[in-house]
């Protein structure tokens, strides 16, 4: 009930807020530059810059959204999540009304805790952690007593007052202001003293136990430099920056739920304007982690290739892996908002990149792990064919005509794929053997095994022969090639980061030891040759991506160093996703 109080604006405080915002309705999206963003916020995004005004009905031009860095705890931040943060908010296309930091906010803050010091509602502790958390964990069991109908002076009986309410609690204006005083002007150690707010200790809820409003910190911040020594903590931050910038809807996740209510005391006890809090489930998604804690250690640990991994379920990850804005973005919007728990199948994703890339990516063929095959009839062949006669046209896109054609020509050595032939014979297996013709795709002509060298066990080499005679057996399969000016190139296929789809508490061993398999000698097309090389190559954009015939979607990954004018470099290609579900290569 009390809660409901403190929610409510005062008729005064409502029309100021009318007449400031004037239609205008406003969300943010605050996160804290401690590590990059996931495809988590990529949801939040979606639903304060999109979701949010749709449901609320609020048309285009009164919506505003702004983008606040929360960045009060120094020791995490750094300048390079700020940035990383910025830029993949606008790779995701998103425009803020403006860009704010909380730490812009500090002078008004401290000003605003002092006014609550002089309002009797927040005092300077001395009080060590382990007294706080003794104080917290006797309230707790008083207020648990309480709800049972149980004598709490029976049940948790409060041994002195210096622990419950504690020996701060009744001290003068006076004395709070000069301590308060001192912790900024740095004449305190860290952990001496802390700005406690008076909250409630027989609340049901332990957020409301006089909450830490400010400790003291000789770090200094990554945006508002070195000037100070105290700062803010979260709870006592983020209302009143909702406060301070107008916003109308704050949006949060569920585990916030329970600070809603000291959210709601901070503003009323400044008699400031309270915006309405809303809380989402949060986005999980299965066989990975969505927390920036985890995150980071995954990169720390070097288990990862860093926050831009493509196994991350960064934005940065994802977009390395060839997922683009609309691939997010659509999906974000197809989960949707409510406050179910749950969590999303990775499926889900690859669904909509399949969907999203079928009809865009131009198709090239790719070998992962070739066999050389010579055509010993080549010679004979080409001339049967005359001027120009191998080299076929492949339409860029097997749907849509206009997406143009590329062309493929025959060698008289090309590469197959180690997967499409085999030395059993195997009446399930459809692909080349010793006595089992295949088709070459595009050509429409036999290759026919005449030789098998091998190196050990392993086949190293065929010597073949080409059918393209009007009688030819029609083979079982047509498979893929490149000709013998294809480019050598790096395949890395990704599979799931964890084994298990819901990572527990132990989800350090639960990582997949083949979360990456390289393919380190695999040839491309050359007819990908204008596409692929590094000038193209950037980690802040979308990079070009492929469609490998039967392998899946594909993009040039940001390591790349080939140069396509001398031939020279590394050429990567990392694989989005396979062409259909639960294909693996
Ligand atoms: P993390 O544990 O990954 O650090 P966080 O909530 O601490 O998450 P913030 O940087 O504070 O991260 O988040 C900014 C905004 O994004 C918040 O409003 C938060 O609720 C939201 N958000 C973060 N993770 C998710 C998620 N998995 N699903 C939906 N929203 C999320
Ligand atoms: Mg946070
Ligand atoms: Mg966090």
């Amino acid at each position: 009930a009390r809660e409901l109080e403190w929610a409510i604006n005062s008729p005064e405080l409502l029309a100021e807020h009318a007449a400031i915002n004037n239609g205008i309705v406003r969300t943010r999206f605050p996160p804290e530059p401690n590590g990059y963003l996931h495809i988590g916020h990529a949801k939040s995004m979606n639903m304060n810059f999109r979701l949010a005004f749709e449901k609320l009905g609020v048309p285009e031009e009164h919506r505003r959204t702004i983008f606040r860095y929360d960045d009060t705890n120094p020791d995490a931040e750094s300048p390079e999540y700020i940035d990383s943060l910025r830029r993949d908010l606008e790779w995701l296309g998103w425009q803020p009304e403006r860009t704010t930091y909380s730490s812009d906010n500090f002078q008004i803050l401290y000003e605003l805790a002092v006014k609550l010091i002089r309002k009797g509602l927040a005092y300077v502790c001395d009080m060590t952690k382990a007294e706080m958390e003794a104080q917290r964990d006797l309230a707790k069991r008083r207020s648990s007593a309480l709800a049972v109908g149980k004598d709490p002076d029976i049940e948790a009986p409060i041994p002195s007052a210096d622990i419950l309410p504690g020996r701060n609690r009744g001290t003068s204006v006076e004395r709070n202001l000069r301590l308060f005083e001192e912790m900024k002007l740095g004449l305190h150690d860290e952990g001496t003293y802390t700005l406690r707010l008076k909250m409630d200790f027989e609340s049901s809820n332990p957020n409301m136990y006089d909450l830490v409003a400010y400790r003291i910190r000789y770090t200094p911040h990554p945006h508002a430099g070195k000037g100070w020594c105290i700062y803010p903590n979260y709870d006592f931050t983020h209302g009143i920056c909702d406060s301070l910038e107008r916003i109308d809807y704050s949006i949060c996740t569920l585990e916030f739920e329970t600070r809603r209510e000291p959210y709601y005391w901070i503003l009323w006890a400044l008699d400031m304007f309270r915006p309405n809090v809303y809380e989402m489930s949060r986005l999980n998604l299965e066989y990975t982690v969505l927390s920036k804690r985890r995150l980071l250690k995954l990169v720390e640990a070097n288990h990862v290739r860093g926050w831009s991994d493509p196994r991350m379920p960064t934005i940065s990850g994802l977009r390395r892996r060839g997922y683009t804005k609309e691939i997010i973005n659509t999906f974000c919007n197809d989960v949707g908002a409510s406050r179910a728990m749950n969590v999303v199948q990775m499926d889900k994703l690859f669904q909509v990149a399949r969907q999203t890339l079928a009809d865009t990516t131009r198709r090239a063929m790719v070998v992962l792990d070739p066999i050389k095959v010579t055509i010993l009839n080549f010679a004979e062949e080409a001339a049967k064919a005359g001027e120009g006669g191998m080299t076929f046209d492949v339409q860029n896109s097997p749907t849509d005509a206009s997406l143009g054609t590329h062309s493929v020509t025959l060698t008289e050595t090309v590469y197959i794929d180690s997967d499409d032939f085999r030395l059993d014979e195997d009446p399930n297996f459809y692909r080349m053997t010793p006595a089992q013709p295949v088709g070459l795709k595009y050509r429409g002509g036999n290759l026919i095994c005449q030789e098998v060298i091998k190196d050990g066990a392993k086949v190293k080499e065929l010597k073949c022969r080409l059918d393209t005679t009007a009688g030819r057996p029609k083979p079982k399969a047509h498979i893929t090639w490149v000709p013998s000016d294809g480019i050598s190139c790096e395949v890395r296929i990704y599979n799931h980061l964890f084994t298990e789809p819901e990572p527990s508490d132990r989800w350090e061993e639960e990582l997949n030891p083949e979360s990456e398999i390289v393919h380190p000698h695999a040839i491309v097309d050359p007819s990908v040759l204008p596409l692929v090389d590094k000038k193209f190559v950037d980690k802040w954009t979308s990079n070009q991506a492929l469609q490998f015939e039967r392998f899946g979607y594909f993009v040039v990954d940001v390591d790349t160093t080939f140069d396509s004018t001398t031939m020279e470099g590394k050429l990567i290609f990392n694989r989005t996703v396979s062409l259909k579900e639960d294909k693996a290569v």
